[in-house]
């Protein structure tokens, strides 16, 4: 017969550890437990609606290294990209990774590297040399387009392409040519607004185009009140930008400010469609007239030209790409094209505006590569009768008053007064292609 109270007495202090151990433990592994399950389903889920799969830069986590302290998950500011499975980080959804780099750089090990493309997935990249002259003699390419994105790369990039540039001139034998710019710069988002202020601080004769109304590229299309996370760089003739952390609004009245202090002139609604190298010289076609220019650096990011529906009456100033403003669309009766998640929030946007009416029209017969919570907030909307679904539908005729959408050889036209496209984007590719510049597929590599 064991003797209880003796055996008590002498197993005291390992009974203890033991409870102790347990009772710290296995909170821990339970919570394990439930995170690794809770990552897994949100992987399944990004695979299902092809948010797994990246649109450029993302990390790839060699897990045989990963010692799992958590630093990447806790680093990246976009909260669905990483997750930990199993005590080791994983990828959840590669799509919606910017590119920060703040995973890779908080890594104790080093099991993080950023990568263009996946095996499923290739990413054009264009031949770019350390100069950011490509393999089309003095014609440039500066910031995302060029592979690498971020606010600072592109500020960064887009002033240092116009030093090489300005030293290059010195050396061409075609800078005597009148009526020729020396440098046309395409784009103003932050490459192409740095590129603009090195230029004229170092006097070129220079004409920056942009195709949209306002300066700030990618960042016009952030979330509203989106905390842009970036690092001190210096912005010529402005100054240091020295803020980390600074919302969209600041950063785009950050912008404005710095446009009108230097007195910068960038030609905004003027789109360049062509370029061609004539003896020397480019010929550049914008949407407004041919100009020619010694130098071209292009800065026009890698979101490309939104996808168009090629219907007849889509040329009206009713049909729009994208939702910055949706207060300013109250009372009225809006059309929503696209089944992304884009669409879906610029739909649910609207549908918020007082007295507006809403109609979402997709072309495919559910909503299956949108996130879960926009699937969820889109059915309760419906439910509510906030607006209307029109699935496996296609705008057939864009009119003043309305707008006619077909399903099969049915067709129908909806009162409308506002149309907005969320169709994807063309990359800006076939335009590289066309004036010559190489492009390397890359499948998960850098
Ligand atoms: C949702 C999201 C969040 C992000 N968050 C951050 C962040 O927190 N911190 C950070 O550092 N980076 C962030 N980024 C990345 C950052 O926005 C980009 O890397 C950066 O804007 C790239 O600058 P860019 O000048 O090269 O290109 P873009 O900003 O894309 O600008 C390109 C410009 O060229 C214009 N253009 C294109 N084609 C033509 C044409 N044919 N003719 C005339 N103009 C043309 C476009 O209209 C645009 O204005 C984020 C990106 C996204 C999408
Ligand atoms: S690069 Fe940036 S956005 Fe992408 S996973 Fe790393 S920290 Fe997150």
């Amino acid at each position: 017969m064991i003797n209880v109270e003796r055996f008590l007495q002498e197993h005291m202090v390992p009974l203890a550890a033991l409870v102790l151990a347990l009772v710290t433990i296995a909170p821990y592994l339970i919570y394990e437990k439930l995170r690794s399950k809770k990552v897994r389903g949100q992987i399944a889920e990004a695979r299902e609606t092809g948010m797994s799969e990246p649109v450029t830069i993302h990390p790839k986590v060699n897990r045989a290294i990963c010692i799992g302290s958590g630093a990447c998950v806790k680093a990246c500011p976009e909260k669905t990209v990483l997750g930990m499975v199993e005590h080791k980080s994983m990828t959840i959804c590669s799509s919606q990774c910017v590119g920060h780099g703040a995973c890779a750089r908080s890594c104790p090990v080093g099991a993080i590297e950023l990568v263009f493309g996946s095996e499923k997935r290739g990413v054009d990249i264009p031949e770019v040399y350390p100069n950011f002259e490509t393999n089309v003699r003095r014609l440039f390419i500066a910031g995302e387009l060029g592979g690498m994105g971020l606010i600072k790369n592109s500020v960064l990039q887009g002033q240092q392409a116009v030093e090489y540039i300005k030293e290059d001139l010195r050396a061409n034998p075609y800078r005597k040519l009148d009526n020729v710019h020396d440098l046309v710069i395409v784009g103003a988002g932050p490459a192409g607004l740095a590129a603009t202020l090195q230029a004229k601080k170092l006097r070129l004769k220079s004409i920056t185009v942009e195709r949209e109304e306002e300066v700030g590229g990618a960042i016009l299309s952030y979330p509203r009140a989106k905390v842009v996370m970036t690092s001190p760089v210096d912005i010529p003739l402005y100054g240091k930008m020295s803020k980390r952390e600074i919302s969209k609004e600041n950063l785009m009245a950050l912008f404005k400010e710095i446009v009108i202090k230097t007195r910068l002139k960038i030609y905004v609604n003027e789109g360049v469609v062509s370029a061609t190298s004539r003896g020397g010289v480019f010929v550049v076609k914008t949407s407004k007239r041919e100009l020619e220019c010694r130098y071209l650096l292009l800065c026009v990011g890698r979101r490309g030209t939104p996808r168009k529906l090629g219907v007849p009456g889509e040329a009206s100033s009713k049909v729009m790409y994208r939702l910055l403003e949706p207060e300013r669309f109250g009372y009225c009766k809006a059309l929503v094209v696209g089944g992304g998640d884009s669409a879906v929030e610029a739909a649910m946007a609207l549908a918020d505006q007082e007295g507006t009416r809403v109609t979402l029209s997709y072309r495919g017969k559910a909503f299956t590569r949108i996130k879960r919570q926009n699937r969820e907030k889109l059915e309760k909307a419906e439910r509510e009768k906030k607006l209307k679904i029109l699935l496996q539908t296609n705008v057939t005729q864009i009119f003043e008053k309305s707008v006619r959408l077909s399903r099969g050889e049915e067709t129908a036209d909806l009162p409308n007064d506002y149309v907005f496209v969320f169709a994807g984007g063309q990359p800006p590719n076939e335009f590289l292609k066309k004036v010559g510049v190489n492009i390397e597929t890359k499948y998960g590599s850098r």
